[in-house]
């Protein structure tokens, strides 16, 4: 079995002392943000996880959940149902959530750090409560009075979860297609829902009295396309106007998935029968209300991403200091020992040095981003909440694709330095690179996030993210022009931060041409943004330790950053040649020849 240990030690250092998240805090007037108040909260959040959710990951992912096919029920691994009475107890469900609805308004950013602790513990766990957050900023954004004080209270207070109801057979990415169907029921106002929504997370379970809906469908006479969809509420127990809990509603679980991973989390095929549903939100406005919601839910899943990289990465290392195997090439390291450990090749210090620089600067990249979301929902002042909100939208696309793929690429590396016995389901490392696999698919594939990047965000809306983003990177180089210490970060970043903008521009000029320039360039350059941007964090992460961290940490931060500017950062001159190259590569094999 794995293990997990908080890594509460970066947490602080990312938050605290790199992002000076305390300052931004007081500055939005979160009264409960203290640092020591915080300092608690992160102790205890790494006691529940690393001590009730880490002990159960295994057996979830060997038992799964059960289906009985007569009454549609679904049951959780064994000790999901308890860990859950103890999540919602200690009050951790609504940590982030608004203090009205009965939460205690902390941060969304500070509410990252315990997502990261629980996804690293128990990532198919933490999917029952993860889709009632984003339900719970639906509800708050677009929910009417009535229905916030019906649905959000027990949400927040943990007694119910919500779900996110998109995806149907024949439409995943393409929401245009969609084909459920909401009637008016004259009586009351209500809605009757019908049609089958597929690979709904947590669609049914035990972990809760209810289960809250959030179903996109087509009222009649809708427009054809993602013009005419709109958002309902349905939950699996109707509820009235008033709050109170009432008979089984049209909503059933027809089956549950068998996949590669997350077994513990239920994939539900989830069947509505003119079931009664509430419209939220304006009628065929419902991918804007959802959008709302599928934002926080790809931060969210970009730090599953890096809370299962981080779990691998612990492993590994621990493994790579105590596995005897061979000589060090330059002499023996340990020559009372029958061999040297397996931390002194270099090849084993590649792999543990990519994992450790892009979860530290994933922590930066991903952090930072909630912190927008926070000065989104809570400053006064217009300019700087229409900064947060453009830069988030940039950020956002980034965040979620390449913490994922570099979750994948971390947990195979994690398990490649155990050798064989990572591939032995024993020690858990298989199973975290299985359980790392949904992440790069599920809230929209890594393609889908590279095209909102380049053809939304940096097209449509003409980089208005990006460039927020280069000024923060040219503060900081001038900030910084003066530090002999940090020239060999800053220079090298001043660069790549203007070739950035000229491959930006370039990009934009040939897909005004050409369309497929934007879908043939979009991947690689997400992933060159990505790689740049935390070669930002990288050398303000350097800046930082200098300022006041011990000689360890300060050693530590410095000779990663020096081994990510070498030997990760270089990875933006393949994409750069890759976009350069354009669309041709890509579009002349013609479909027909692709198997001859
Ligand atoms: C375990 C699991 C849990 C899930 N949970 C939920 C949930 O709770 N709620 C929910 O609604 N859905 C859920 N999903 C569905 C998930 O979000 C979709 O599977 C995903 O969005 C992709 O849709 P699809 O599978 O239909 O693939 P498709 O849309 O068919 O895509 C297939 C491939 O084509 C690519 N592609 C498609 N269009 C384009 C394009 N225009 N340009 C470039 N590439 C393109 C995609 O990137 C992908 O690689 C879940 C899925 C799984 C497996």
């Amino acid at each position: 079995m794995s293990r997990y240990q908080a890594p509460l030690r970066d947490i602080r250092f990312a938050l605290f002392d790199v992002i000076d998240a305390e300052a931004l805090y007081a500055r939005l007037g979160f009264a409960g943000a203290q640092r020591d108040v915080m300092d608690a909260v992160l102790d205890e959040a790494a006691r529940f996880t690393e001590n009730v959710l880490a002990p159960i990951n295994a057996i979830g992912d060997e038992i799964g959940c059960a289906f009985d096919k007569d009454s549609g029920a679904v049951t959780s691994p064994p000790g999901f149902v308890h860990a859950y009475e103890q999540f919602v107890e200690g009050g951790w469900n609504g940590l982030v959530a608004p203090e009205q609805f009965g939460g205690q308004g902390l941060p969304e950013s500070f509410g990252v750090a315990l997502k990261e602790m629980i996804d690293a513990a128990n990532l198919a766990w933490g999917n029952y409560p993860l889709l009632s957050h984003g339900a719970t900023e639906a509800l708050k954004h677009h929910g009417e009075a009535w229905q916030q004080e019906a649905f959000l209270r027990p949400i927040v207070s943990g007694r119910w979860t919500g779900t996110m109801c998109l995806t149907e057979a024949h439409c995943g990415t393409d929401l245009g297609l969609l084909k459920t169907r909401a009637t008016p029921n004259a009586a009351d106002g209500s809605f009757a829902i019908s049609g089958t929504k597929i690979f709904i997370t947590a669609g049914e379970h035990d972990l809760t009295e209810n289960i809250v809906h959030l179903v996109l469908a087509r009222l009649p006479d809708a427009p054809a396309g993602t013009k005419g969809i709109s958002l309902f509420i349905v939950p699996k127990f109707k509820v009235g106007r008033d709050g109170a809990m009432g008979e089984r509603n049209a909503v059933r679980c027809g089956s549950i998935e068998h996949k590669m991973g997350i077994h513990g989390s239920s994939t539900c095929v989830m069947h509505f029968d003119g079931a009664q549903g509430w419209l939220i939100g304006q009628p065929n406005k419902g991918l804007m209300a959802m959008f709302t919601m599928m934002n926080t839910a790809r931060l969210a899943v970009g730090i599953q991403g890096l809370g299962l990289a981080d779990r691998a990465y612990q492993n590994a290392l621990a493994y790579a200091r105590d596995r005897l195997q061979m000589r060090s090439l330059s002499g023996a390291k340990f020559p009372d020992k029958p061999a040297d450990p397996i931390i002194v090749h270099p090849d084993v210090r590649r792999m543990l040095l990519t994992c450790k620089s892009l979860i530290e600067g994933g922590r930066l990249l991903s952090y930072h981003a909630a912190t927008l979301v926070d000065v989104l929902d809570h400053t006064s002042d217009a300019e700087e909440k229409k900064r947060a909100d453009e830069l988030l939208g940039f950020l956002t696309p980034i965040v979620k694709a390449c913490l994922t793929e570099w979750g994948v690429e971390c947990t195979y590396h994690a398990l490649q330095c155990f050798g064989g016995h990572g591939y032995i389901a024993e020690h858990g490392m298989e199973q975290l690179a299985r359980d790392a696999r949904i992440t790069t698919l599920y809230e929209g594939t890594t393609g889908i996030q590279a095209l909102d990047l380049l053809g939304r965000k940096i097209m449509q809306l003409q980089g208005a993210g990006l460039q927020h983003f280069l000024g923060m990177i040219q503060a900081f180089c001038a900030e910084q022009s003066g530090n002999a210490a940090l020239a060999e970060f800053v220079g090298p970043l001043a660069l790549i931060a203007q070739e950035w903008q000229a491959l930006t521009m370039e990009v934009g000029k040939r897909a005004m041409a050409n369309a497929d320039e934007v879908g043939a360039a979009s991947v690689d350059y997400l992933f060159y943004s990505g790689y740049v941007a935390l070669a930002y964090w990288w050398a303000r992460a350097v800046a930082a330790a200098d300022a006041s961290s011990p000689t360890d940490l300060k050693t530590a931060k410095r000779e990663t950053a020096r081994f990510y500017f070498a030997r990760i950062l270089p990875r933006t001159l393949a994409h750069a040649a890759s976009i350069r190259s354009g669309a041709a590569p890509l579009l002349t094999l013609d479909a027909a020849l692709f198997d001859s």
